[in-house]
């Protein structure tokens, strides 16, 4: 394949040459015809859109978990049924809680599964995966606890490339675009994985890290046109609960006056936030560390609604 067809600022079909892509050399060669198709659950609004309008073969939620017994979360029953659907220790998420209930509703109202996977929790990730904090220069936490997680189930499921729908909304051309950037010449996304170790030579016993090819990005409310007022009020009255904002309570994307205002909705998550701070870890941010946003007296009442969500590729709406 030479071309592929994306969908530009205007909704129209555009071709796109991937010869000039970068080759490099991943360990599957085999990309069927057809795709099999899976919507990459968010536990936002767009996403859940996706999911109601553009039915697919699998949906899929990541969910990210921390290991702070004060952020346990509070409902028993509905935590143990949470460890049983990852089938992996659940304590609690760096999301808002209204997460759990989010996917838990969609599952009826689309009266389809939802595949609940995992990665590491953000403890284990921070110390191992990292070292240090992710921050937006090195954003590895959405590699690890939701990319990750979600092409190792389609690996172990489905064993073969497939489609994912991105909730990129009208007017977020720019982001479907810096992910067509990075497509191969194959027109799919890859991702250095290990599953196996190597069992000779001087590597003997470490990790085996290979290149996947595994998914095309495909990008629907784009080609049809649909912007976030009309996510909106499809959701209204819909007996779907949505939190207010989606994603880590502290990602460190977010204007620092609304991470002042988690610290006031999310108290305990955000002291897990600040507690990761200092020492080799480094901070969240470049400009301002969360013990100095946590201690700021707020003058003024937040019309939340000016904020815009995480805007980081798997963590977005
Ligand atoms: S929401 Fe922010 S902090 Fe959480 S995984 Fe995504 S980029 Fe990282």
């Amino acid at each position: 394949m030479s071309t592929i067809t994306i969908f530009n600022c205007f909704g129209e079909p555009e071709q796109i040459n991937l010869e000039s892509k970068p080759k490099i050399r991943p360990v599957n060669d085999y990309i069927p015809t057809d795709l099999k198709t899976v919507n990459s659950m968010s536990g936002g609004k767009t996403s859940a859109y996706v999911a109601a309008h553009y039915p697919a073969g699998y949906n899929v939620f990541s969910l990210v978990r921390i290991e702070d017994s004060n952020c346990r979360f509070k409902d028993e029953k509905i935590r143990r049924l949470v460890e049983d659907r990852i089938q992996a220790p659940f304590i609690g998420t760096a999301e808002d809680d209204t997460i759990i209930y989010t996917i838990l509703d969609l599952e009826q109202y689309l009266g389809t599964p939802i595949h609940w996977v995992t990665g590491p929790t953000f403890d284990w990730i921070v110390k191992n995966a990292g070292g240090w904090l992710p921050n937006k220069l090195h954003r590895y936490c959405t590699t690890e606890m939701k990319i990750r997680p979600i092409f190792e189930w389609v690996w172990r499921t489905i064993g073969e490339p497939v489609t994912v729908r991105i909730g990129y909304r009208a007017n977020e051309t720019k982001r479907a675009r810096k992910m067509i950037d990075r497509l191969n010449e194959n027109g799919l996304l890859t991702i250095k994985h290990s599953f196996r170790k190597w069992e000779t030579g001087i590597h003997k016993g470490k990790n085996r890290w290979e290149h996947f090819q595994w998914q095309r990005p495909e990008f629907p409310l784009i080609r049809d046109r649909i912007y976030k007022c009309q996510i909106e009020n499809y959701w209204e009255l819909k007996p779907v609960r949505f939190a207010p904002f989606n994603n880590c309570v502290g990602c460190f994307h977010r204007n620092p006056v609304l991470l002042r205002k988690q610290f006031d909705w999310h108290p305990e998550k955000m002291n897990w936030f600040q507690s990761q701070e200092g020492g080799k870890n480094g901070y969240w941010r470049s400009d301002l560390s969360y013990e100095t946003i946590g201690k700021h007296n707020l003058q003024v009442e937040l019309d939340v609604s000016a904020f815009s969500e995480c805007d980081s590729g798997f963590c977005e709406g």
